[in-house]
């Protein structure tokens, strides 16, 4: 909760100082493996926005997939998380390096490998009223 409070409050902060206060559509986009709870963020972005005499119409929050990249054979694969039991899939959500644990390269079977997305918190778009 805090986390993704203090997330809110740095991104509201940095979208009005970037685009105003006067927003019609905001489009973010979260990484699989990033352990931020969807419904918390916009949650807290709503209540936030309200805070900072934010005007703010349609929040977006989009998933984007994990994709993982083998530093011995050089394949790269998407990760799906709704492959692994619910176990699996927490443990990830809360660690993201946890996914050591419970995956390797389908190539070779590496388990020597990178994330090469899946992991951040970017804004996807931004419209202005
Ligand atoms: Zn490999």
């Amino acid at each position: 909760m805090v986390h993704e409070w203090s997330l809110a409050d740095a991104l509201l902060k940095y979208v009005a100082t970037v685009y105003g206060t006067n927003i019609k559509t905001l489009r973010l986009r979260v990484g699989v493996l990033q352990s931020i709870d969807k419904e918390i963020l916009l949650f807290s972005i709503r209540e936030l926005a309200g805070l900072h005499n934010i005007k703010l119409g349609e929040v977006v929050i989009e998933e984007e997939e994990a994709r993982f990249k083998c530093s011995r054979c050089g394949y790269e694969w998407v990760f799906k998380p709704e492959e692994f039991n619910t176990e699996t899939r927490e443990a990830v959500h809360f660690m993201p390096e946890a996914v050591y644990a419970f995956t390797k390269c389908p190539a070779c079977g590496s388990r020597d490998f990178k994330i090469v997305k899946g992991r951040g918190l970017e804004i996807a778009e931004v419209v202005k009223y």
